[in-house]
């Protein structure tokens, strides 16, 4: 984790941005309650998890492990509608919201008694056919859908690009969402967060504005992923 924080400093430094505009979100999907409760252990407090029923049972056994210590969880995978009672009620930050009828759910379904849902759009930038999120022309119909939405509050974007090795494509990409975000941004959505950049990538994210990196092995190691 110090390695990672070292390399966000490095790439801030180099993007002339303060360290502190960009937010490390350990994903820690597939890693048990041990590996959080050790990486809150060194300061981190904000954690991704793509797997509704695992994130929901990490949540609960965080909250009773370390009673007194504030995390956030954010949901960062896919998600099915009949999924999201359980991500309106046990996380604080959603990114891959992509269709208005899941934002409904999602405001619909929050409880009364916690602040508004945070809220990222997902956004398609490498129009692939295949891959999840809104397409780009798309992005300012769906942003007002779910702006007025009245327990969610939408914070900004989010992207995974095509994964490649050539830093020069990876930057293309994170420009492409930050070009929508300032967009939207002059439109009046009030948006403060650009959710881009993981392991392999981080740099260019930073270089490009993002605001929030969300990063997995290069934190807890590589994943082993359970059968069934
Ligand atoms: C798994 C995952 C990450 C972290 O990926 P790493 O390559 O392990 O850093 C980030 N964002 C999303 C949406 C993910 O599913």
């Amino acid at each position: 984790m110090q390695a990672v924080g070292q390399a966000i400093a490095a790439a801030a430094l180099d993007a002339r941005r303060l360290r502190d505009s960009v937010r490390l979100l350990a994903v820690s999907k597939t890693f048990g309650p041990e590996a959080v409760i050790e990486a809150a252990g060194a300061g981190q407090r904000a954690f991704g998890e793509n797997y509704v029923q695992e994130g929901v049972d990490k949540v609960q056994a965080l909250r009773a492990a370390l009673p007194d210590v504030p995390l956030e969880w954010h949901f960062i995978g896919p998600i099915q509608s009949n999924k999201t009672r359980p991500i309106a009620t046990h996380f604080d930050w959603v990114h891959t919201v992509e269709r208005e009828k899941i934002a409904q759910r999602l405001s619909e379904q929050r409880p009364e008694e916690l602040g508004p849902l945070n809220v990222c759009l997902q956004v398609n930038i490498s129009g692939e056919a295949s891959k999840s999120g809104v397409a780009p022309g798309d992005v300012a119909a769906l942003a007002r859908s779910v702006a007025a939405l009245p327990r969610l509050r939408l914070r900004g974007l989010m992207a995974i690009p095509e994964p490649t090795e050539d830093f020069s494509a990876q930057r293309a990409a994170f420009a492409a969402l930050r070009t929508l975000y300032e967009e939207l941004r002059a439109q009046g959505f009030e948006l403060d967060t650009l959710s881009m950049g993981m392991s392999a990538d981080l740099r260019a994210a930073v270089l490009e504005g993002a605001t929030i990196v969300r990063v997995g092995s290069a934190i807890f190691g590589a994943r082993h992923y359970q059968q069934g």
